[in-house]
């Protein structure tokens, strides 16, 4: 099993670039933090009970509380599969932790996005609930108003994608989570691409810069 971790801004597609390329290439395995956090708040586990408020006021739960969470999903991963890492880590500490795991990591690719248009991404942002694929109202909308292409489950605008939160979230990717690019720099292992591109061009290019 390898790793390539996803870097990039909230809102700046690393989510939709990584479902599209694993539902296209069968060894590659999307594992996003943001999922499995709302999938156990969701659920009402004790993990997901202590992650809710810390999610809804746009700021990054406790570093142990995900890191668990991944280093399980490292541990069931088998076989010659490549893990998409999409939001984690989101600071050094973390991505300290995910060294000591020892799985190797093949890169960290930046999906490079200025802030003038994560703010208009994210106002446009629809999720489904169900499977987890990515629409955006103007740029890339379902085929039928709200509603999933694939699983036809009705389109949800996430709680913290609300202006004011977005705003939050932006603060604590530039704190924390930008960081990381001069530590996967340093390692030899940093890939920037620009994410502006639409999102099948980020996928391929994504896929090629990996
Ligand atoms: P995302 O879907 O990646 O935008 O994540 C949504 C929210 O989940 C973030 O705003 C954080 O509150 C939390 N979260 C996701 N990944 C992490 C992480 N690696 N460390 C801490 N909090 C996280």
């Amino acid at each position: 099993m390898k790793i390539v971790i996803l870097l990039g801004a909230p809102g700046s597609g690393k989510g939709t670039v990584a479902a599209r390329l694993a539902s296209e290439n069968a060894n590659l395995k999307h594992v996003s933090s943001g999922d499995l956090l709302r999938g156990a708040v969701a659920k009402g586990t004790e993990a997901g009970q202590k992650a809710k408020a810390f999610m809804e006021a746009g700021q990054l739960v406790p570093d142990e509380l995900i890191a668990q969470m991944i280093k399980d999903v490292i541990a069931e991963t088998e076989g010659d599969v490549t893990m998409l890492l999409d939001g984690f880590p989101r600071n050094v500490k973390q991505a300290d932790i995910l060294a000591d795991t020892g799985a190797e990591i093949r890169s960290a690719v930046l999906l490079d996005v200025p802030d003038s248009i994560i703010q208009d991404r994210i106002a446009g942002r629809r999720t489904c609930p169900k499977c987890k694929a990515g629409y955006h109202a103007k740029d890339l909308p379902p085929k039928v108003e709200g509603i999933c292409d694939h699983c036809g489950t009705a389109l949800v605008i996430r709680k913290d994608d609300n202006p004011e939160t977005v705003k939050d979230r932006l603060v604590v990717y530039h704190q924390q989570t930008e960081p990381l690019i001069a530590y996967y720099k340093e390692k030899g292992l940093l890939r920037v691409i620009d994410g502006n591109q639409g999102p099948a061009n980020n996928a391929k290019a994504f896929l090629a810069a990996m």
